[in-house]
């Protein structure tokens, strides 16, 4: 019984058992045949040497008992060699094959405790060696997701501490006594929670577009009535702060697909940050180009600008160019990083540009045209 269990939980013991069942029903089936149709076939074929030689039945017996012998012998040498290969063979085969396996199921032992660097080494290039190439994407695949959570809990926790201590300030100063109790300082308390509920609303959104999980409602949409109608909601602040909005679109642009209220929110995403950073009197045009398969939006405004060495950044979570200012504007730095999801996941781009500081930037959308059935 214990045989048997060992047996059943290893690889090498089995592949070496059905060489064995192979040998035996091989040399079993050989010597049944053998002792079956040997007498009769050397009967047939000796049978004229029997009147040639004078021979009698008693030579013949002799002659059927000898080759029977013979025959066994054979058969004998035959099945040592076999089994002497078949010992060879399982323990060469087991190697390749079990040895690459137990390796893969001792990595993915040390993935499962932490180990996210863990990578097994494809030797070969069969089925086997593709195996090897999938636990170590699956491992990358798994590493990078542990980084990006680490990173993430790291940033929230960062970000969260900031109106954290000052709620906690505010609220120590009254229990002192050292803040009145008026509405200014709860005015203050009020604006600190929104900044908490907003942020902890963007870290949402963030965790729920970087794991892809964000569900697109697909309509055929006209960008032309989606951006009007985005530009129409903001017009007001717009004009509050005396920055003018205008829109550059032709005619006749082709409908695309997409999730309307998820364009809607990257459109008022780029429309707010080119409103914060543009100061009064500056201009943000929103342009409309049909090229080629694709629509254009360019959001373009005189404002601030970017720096070279952060336009490459600004698409990271968290990142804001001047904390303080954004800050104070309410921004957690993940809008641009949600909008990029956003129309990627729409099958579309997201770039930045700008000429450098002071000098405004441009947001441009690159969406598909919406393909003929
Ligand atoms: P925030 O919530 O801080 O606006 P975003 O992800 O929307 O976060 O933007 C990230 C950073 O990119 C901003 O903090 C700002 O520094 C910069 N930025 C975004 N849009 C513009 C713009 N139109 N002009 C200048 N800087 C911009």
């Amino acid at each position: 019984m214990r045989l048997l269990t060992t047996i059943g939980r290893r690889l090498g013991w089995k592949l070496f058992i059905s060489y064995l069942v192979v040998i035996v029903v091989g040399v079993v089936s050989l010597a049944v045949t053998a002792e079956l149709s040997a007498p009769s076939a050397l009967v047939r074929h000796t049978g004229h040497m029997e009147g040639m030689m004078g021979g009698s039945s008693g030579m013949m017996d002799d002659l059927l008992r000898s080759f029977r012998t013979a025959v066994n012998e054979v058969l004998a040498v035959a099945a040592l060699a076999a089994f002497i290969t078949a010992v060879a063979v399982s323990t060469f085969v087991t190697r390749r094959i079990v040895g690459p396996i137990q390796q893969m199921q001792q990595a993915s032992q040390r993935i499962a405790a932490g180990d996210y660097q863990e990578r097994v080494t494809a030797s070969s290039q069969d089925e086997l060696g593709a195996l090897a190439d999938a636990f170590n994407q699956m491992a990358q695949q798994l590493e990078q997701t542990e980084q990006r959570r680490r990173q993430l809990i790291g940033d929230a926790a960062h970000e969260l501490r900031t109106p954290l201590s000052s709620i906690k300030s505010v609220m120590e100063g009254l229990v002192d006594g050292v803040l009145p109790a008026e509405p200014a300082t709860f005015v203050n308390l009020q604006r600190e929670v929104s900044r908490l509920q907003r942020l902890v609303h963007d870290l949402e959104e963030l965790s729920r577009a970087e794991a892809g999980q964000i569900p697109l409602e697909w309509r055929t949409l006209d960008v032309a009535a989606l951006v009007e109608a985005a530009a129409g909601r903001l017009r007001p602040q717009f004009a509050d702060k005396g920055v003018v909005l205008l829109l550059d679109m032709p005619p006749g642009l082709p409908e695309i697909e997409g999730d309307s209220g998820r364009l809607t929110q990257v459109l008022l995403n780029l429309l707010g940050n080119a409103l914060q950073y543009t100061p009064a009197g500056g201009r943000v045009t929103i342009q409309l180009r049909a090229e080629g398969r694709h629509v254009i939006i360019r959001v373009q405004d005189t404002g601030l600008g970017l720096a070279p060495e952060h336009l490459s950044h600004i698409f990271e979570r968290f990142y804001r160019v001047d904390k303080s200012r954004s800050r104070a504007g309410g921004g957690s730095g993940v809008g641009l990083t949600i909008a990029k999801y956003l129309v990627e996941a729409h099958g579309g781009r997201l770039a930045a540009a700008s000429p450098g500081l002071g000098q405004g930037s441009t947001f441009t959308i690159t969406l598909n045209v919406k393909r003929e059935k």
